[in-house]
């Protein structure tokens, strides 16, 4: 097993991802479809508005019957009622319509008086009579028919990542369904005789529960994957062949847990090599935590050959498979922002691995502060579970004194702050 660095690594995963290409594309409910990634563009077949309609509440006339209005310091009539829905008649030279927003124009009209900036006059019999304020320019708060979307006009380009807004358009064109990439399916097996499923309850001596199904399904489901757990195997070759022949089957991708180091008990990287011949690769990574990796495709299926030590486990996927997740669903950004943050503690000098650390994150008024104080042990699951940040530690890197500047990769949402700020 050749010793490779992360980057190697990460080409080998991403040369296997860019021949695989994104997957096929689905129809699904545009409802539904959020976060989704369009496959193929959206191309409105309708005008919005669908019509010529009022943007205020007022009242709809002819702007030179408004201009001669103003000018004289005349009224007009209101000879009409336009509320939101109605399909109003042609409006007479010389009147006015009391209109709403949203509500179509009548024939006729071609600007509305704000009724803010209208003079109205009630008579007895409840007639109004209504006179501009002010000049009413042509056009004024009217929508015109396709000012929003012009039917044949492309709306939405492939490759976005549907929004709520977008899912609002696509509403409002009457497109129900929408073509988008298909979901990675990702099969999850975990390995080794000393695990038993998670609600085993009180666990016999020696043995532990099969934690990496939970946390990597919850990593699957993070990255938009769909994942499907299966039963652990135990560490035995014909059970490990057979397990793996079974997982790949309507999977697009495979993680494996645990069983790919260079012990004697390491039957499932034993199967996994027997199963996919020399196409798969069997690597030492020099990096901390998460040395054994093994990565390969396997009748078409993505096989990646995570360590069995949760956090090796949780730092690998998410180096390595998270950005294929992404990328399989048609995602063009897979990768994580680098924020900068500054240092809470001394950071030592890396050494021959690159390290993946563990943070905390702290909000402060001058800015973010990661605490990678906490221990760093790779059998520590606590120190994973409770971080908000990995910082990378390239090898051979300098030591950095507390309070430096270093880039994080947040691993909870960035775009948050504690107080709502309309920004500048
Ligand atoms: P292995 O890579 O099989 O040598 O496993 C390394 C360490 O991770 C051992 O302590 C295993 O018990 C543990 N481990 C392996 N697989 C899992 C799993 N699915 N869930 C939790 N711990 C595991
Ligand atoms: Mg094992």
């Amino acid at each position: 097993m050749a010793l490779i660095s992360v980057e190697v690594a990460r080409d080998h995963v991403w040369a296997a991802v860019g021949a695989r290409g994104p997957l096929a594309a689905e129809r699904v409910d545009a409802a539904a479809a959020v976060g989704r990634v369009l496959a193929a563009p959206v191309v409105a077949t309708e005008d919005l508005p669908g019509f010529d309609d009022s943007a205020m509440d007022g009242y709809a006339g002819r702007a030179a019957d408004f201009a001669t209005a103003f000018e004289l310091g005349s009224l007009l009539p209101v000879v009409a009622q336009v509320p939101a829905g109605a399909d109003p008649a042609p409006l007479p030279p010389g009147t006015l319509a009391r209109i709403f927003t949203g509500a179509a124009l009548p024939v006729g009209a071609d600007s509305v008086l704000i009724q803010e900036e209208a003079e109205v006059l009630v008579a007895a019999e409840g007639l109004a009579r209504v006179g501009p304020k002010r000049a009413v320019p042509a056009g004024a708060n009217v929508r015109h028919r396709g000012s929003d979307v012009r039917a044949g006009v492309p709306v939405l380009a492939e490759g976005r990542v549907l929004s709520p807004g977008d899912v609002g358009l696509l509403a409002a064109l009457g497109r129900t369904r929408v073509a988008v990439h298909r979901r990675p399916v990702v099969a999850i097996l975990g390995s080794g005789d000393e695990l038993l499923p998670v609600d085993a309850g009180r666990l016999p001596p020696g043995r532990r529960r099969d934690s990496n199904a939970w946390q990597l399904a919850a990593a699957v489901i993070e990255a938009g994957g769909v994942p499907r757990v299966l039963p652990t195997v135990p560490d035995r070759f014909e059970a490990s062949l057979a397990a793996v022949a079974e997982a790949v089957r309507g999977a697009d991708v495979l993680l494996t847990s645990g069983g790919v180091s260079v012990g004697d008990h390491d039957h499932l990287g034993t199967a996994l090599h027997r199963l996919a011949g020399g196409s798969l690769g069997f690597h030492r990574v020099a990096l901390r935590p998460g040395k054994p990796f093994a990565f390969g495709v396997l009748s078409g299926v993505l096989v990646f050959g995570l360590p069995g030590n949760p956090v090796s486990a949780g730092v690998t996927f998410e180096l390595f498979v998270r950005p294929t997740l992404l990328a399989l669903a048609g995602h063009r950004r897979c990768f994580r922002r680098a924020v900068p943050a500054r240092l809470t503690s001394p950071l030592p000098a890396g050494d021959g691995r690159e390290a993946w650390l563990r943070g905390g994150l702290a909000e402060a008024p001058d800015g973010l502060w990661i605490d990678v104080g906490r221990t760093q042990s790779s059998g520590a699951l606590s120190s994973l579970a409770g971080a908000d940040a990995l910082l990378r530690v390239p090898v051979g890197a300098a030591a950095r004194a507390a309070g430096e500047t270093v880039w994080v990769h947040r691993l909870d949402t960035d775009d948050r702050v504690a107080r709502f700020d309309a920004g500048g």
